[in-house]
């Protein structure tokens, strides 16, 4: 069965709940195909103390929480399932399956995000939340004076090495070569800081837990060219291996850079005449989610604009299952 809406948002983070606060607002029906997780990158988060409103910061899952009610208090549905596909081929309206259903929607908005690349090692998953973390902005605040490691060798690994050294009281740096693919200005930068040293040639090969507190106490190091084998005692790990838009179900159909990002204009345009995109999925710059917010809100606004400019000219789409629930689907909490 084909469900008939005004809006469709993929994607459920900042940007998409945002986006379907916005869209519902405006009394467009719509649904927000959720993907793994409700909430996306901040779901996993601890505290967030950068949202701005929050004084005492708040819980990730809280914060979601929050603005789904925001969102679904204005008539936005829900769908606890994945994009499987989509067909913007012959523009309005468009086609997207889902594992369990078909909508066909006047406009979509795109907010699906980005994910972090994983080291993929032992003790990884465990400890993400509890010493392993993608997001220095987030969770720099909780290792002051502690040792920290920072993953990676390109620009975001330096630059939040750098932001971390404001927190902690030491940051070492684990690149798997012996040459930094970061920029020569933030080199530079990193190696006039005292509090930050590097271990080069060098990978982790398992992250070890206290079973006392239940965090990380250590790592697995092993020099890739000697294949000496270590363990070296520390408070925190932070991974910045690069992050990989979740733009795949998008391809050849959205335009996107080299590295998948999806392309927008000013106006949160995508190349396709009324499919509009905001948040991760485009932005590999801010990645905050207060930007990814902002982000999800000019989408849906010139989404809502879109619709209203062409309303006698879209196919008119009588959203009669509007009130059904959408009962095919499963609310999962799995990370993504
Ligand atoms: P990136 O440039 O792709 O660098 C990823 C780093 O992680 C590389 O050093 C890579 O090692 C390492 N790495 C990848 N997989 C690994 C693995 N499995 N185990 C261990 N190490 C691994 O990613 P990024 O630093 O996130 O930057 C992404 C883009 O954003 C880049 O274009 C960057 O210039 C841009 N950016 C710019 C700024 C800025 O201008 N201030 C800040 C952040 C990001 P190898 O070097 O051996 O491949």
């Amino acid at each position: 069965m084909v469900k008939k809406v005004r809006v469709v948002v993929i994607g459920s983070g900042p940007a998409g709940l945002t986006a379907a606060l916005y869209t519902a607002r405006a009394q467009l029906s719509t649904v927000v195909i959720t993907g793994m997780q409700v909430g996306g990158q901040i779901a996993t988060t601890h505290d967030v103390d950068n949202f701005p409103g929050f004084p005492d910061g708040i819980e990730g899952p809280e914060l979601t929480a929050r603005m789904q009610a925001q969102a679904e208090r204005f008539g936005a549905q829900f769908d606890y399932d994945l994009v499987t596909e989509v067909d913007f081929t012959s523009g309005s309206p468009f086609r997207v399956k889902t594992q369990s259903r078909e909508y066909l929607a006047d406009s979509v908005v795109v907010t699906i995000g980005a994910s972090p690349r994983k080291l993929n090692v032992p003790g990884e998953v465990e400890f993400t939340g509890r010493g392993v973390s993608y997001c220095a902005t987030c969770d720099g605040w909780f290792f002051r004076n502690k040792d920290i490691i920072v993953v990676g060798g390109g620009d975001s690994a330096l630059q939040e090495a750098i932001f971390l050294t404001r927190f902690a009281s030491s940051v070492t740096i684990v690149h798997r070569r012996d040459t930094l693919r970061a920029s020569t200005a933030l080199q530079h930068r990193a190696f006039a800081n005292d509090k930050i040293g590097f271990i080069y040639n060098t990978v982790i090969d398992e992250i070890l837990g206290s079973s006392e507190t239940g965090a990380v106490r250590a790592v697995r190091l092993r020099n890739v060219k000697t294949g000496e084998v270590s363990e070296k005692p520390i408070d925190g790990v932070f991974i910045f291996i690069g992050y990989d838009p979740n733009s795949k179900v998008f391809n050849g159909q959205l335009s996107t850079d080299a590295a998948g990002y999806v392309i927008v204009d000013n106006h949160m345009r995508t190349n396709v005449e009324g499919v509009f995109a905001g948040g991760e999925i485009h932005d590999d710059i801010f990645r905050q989610a207060i930007t990814a917010a902002g982000q999800g809100c000019a989408a849906a606004l010139m989404a809502i604009n879109w619709l209203g400019e062409r309303a006698d000219r879209l196919q008119v789409i009588e959203d009669e299952q509007r009130d059904a629930p959408i009962a095919s689907s499963k609310k999962t909490t799995e990370a993504v």
